[in-house]
């Protein structure tokens, strides 16, 4: 689960990290007094306008506008409330902009990257920070990636101070503001480990002309599945940033995620799902969607999950691939079934059913009358369906 800046910054102002901080807005008429009280309480009359979306790279997409003056601060809240922000993380449909935020403005003397995350391959948690901070950290990872220094820190020991020291050392930092960044990094790891977070990200982290150390943007990503013991961030949830298909999805405890392909995918169990996605791509295709409908699904979930797919447009074919365990198969057909009589069919199916009254289910298919094509096996329904989708 994501939140939005604003609401991340709260959470660090609450683990003693220093933000640069503000007011968000979500109409017009809060524009002008919201910007005169950043300006009384952090006494400068130069604001910055930022777009609040659950997406990065608002900077170069126009979703953060220095605003010297009020008035450039009011006709850049103007321009920004509900303009669509295109960002290389929003894909090129970009995404609505709902909420403002207006905060101070700092001078900047030097920009840092700072995140956590979980190294699954050292079963650790990696803290990477870089001076090479700001908007094009991907360039750095890609061309100069000995500028990122990471540390390796095992959770069942936690984070101690020797790991701060070689991440703050990295950064050439002196005085005041190398213990405050060593204090900072300590706050950030608590943070990640207090919060269930699986990545906590500060880009850029500054040093101010007055050699303050704070944090200009703040990154969250939670694990969804520790939510249930977080009730204050679960509330931070803004479903009007969620794809709505998945947000559909999410109704019914369905795995959905939407990709940009053409074929669409219903499979039982995830390690299935991820299986017959790239054997599409094997075979020349590219997935719509990843969808697990659980290992336990009903004809009900089945229903729901088809149905999903088929309100996406770009589907032009639909692999039906199910492994029947605990699943059996006859509820499966019928479940199709059911969601074709509902929605109808524009698209070829193709289906592939293994295991628990597969007979039973094809039988049921092949009676239905539907526009669907049997497979064999995992690679010749592959090839079928995408051929079925090349041709559609
Ligand atoms: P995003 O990562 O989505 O592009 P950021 O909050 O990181 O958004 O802002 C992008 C850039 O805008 C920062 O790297 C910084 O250079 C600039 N910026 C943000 N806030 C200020 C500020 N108060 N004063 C000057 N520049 C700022
Ligand atoms: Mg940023």
């Amino acid at each position: 689960m994501k939140i939005h800046e604003y609401q991340g910054k709260e959470i660090f102002k609450s683990y003693d990290i220093p933000i640069q901080d503000g007011y968000v807005i979500d109409k017009i008429d809060d524009a002008l007094p919201t910007i005169k009280k950043v300006q009384n309480n952090f006494k400068t009359e130069a604001v910055v306008v930022k777009a609040q979306i659950h997406a990065g790279g608002r900077g170069k997409g126009g979703g953060v506008k220095y605003s010297p003056t009020t008035d450039d601060a009011f006709k850049n809240v103007k321009k920004m409330l509900g303009m669509n922000l295109i960002t290389h993380q929003t894909g090129e449909n970009g995404q609505k902009v709902k909420k403002i935020y207006i905060t101070q403005a700092l001078d900047i003397k030097k920009e840092f990257y700072c995140a956590i995350t979980l190294d699954r391959s050292k079963a650790k948690d990696v803290f990477m920070v870089s001076s090479e901070g700001g908007v094009e950290i991907e360039k750095v990872a890609e061309e100069t990636p000995e500028k990122i220094i990471k540390v390796w820190i095992d959770p069942l020991v936690g984070m101690k101070s020797f790991h701060a020291i070689k991440l703050a050392n990295g950064l050439d930092l002196s005085g005041q503001a190398y213990k405050t960044a060593i204090k900072v990094f300590m706050n950030m790891y608590r943070c990640y480990i207090g919060t269930d977070a699986s990545i906590v990200e500060i880009n850029p982290l500054i040093l101010t002309e007055n050699d303050e150390i704070v944090a200009l943007d703040a990154k969250f990503n939670f694990d969804g599945n520790a939510m249930f013991r977080h009730q204050e961030i679960a509330e931070l949830r803004d479903t009007n940033e969620e794809d709505p298909t998945e947000l559909e999805a999410s109704k019914y405890d369905l795995n959905y995620i939407k990709l940009d392909g053409n074929v669409g995918c219903m499979v039982n169990g995830a390690g299935l799902a991820m299986a017959t996605m790239d054997i599409i791509k094997l075979a020349g295709g590219e997935p719509a969607n990843f969808l697990d409908v659980g290992g336990a699904a009903s004809a009900e979930t089945v229903k729901n999950g088809f149905k999903i797919i088929l309100s996406d447009k770009n589907v032009k074919a639909i692999l039906i691939n199910i492994f029947g365990g605990i699943v059996r198969c006859d509820r499966v057909a019928k479940g199709v079934i059911e969601a074709v009589g509902e929605l109808g069919l524009k698209v070829p199916v193709i289906v592939r059913l293994e295991g628990t009254n597969s007979d039973e289910a094809k039988d049921i298919l092949s009676k239905s009358g539907l526009d669907i094509i049997p497979a064999n096996d995992m690679q010749d329904a592959a090839e079928k369906v995408v051929h079925s989708a090349i041709n559609n």
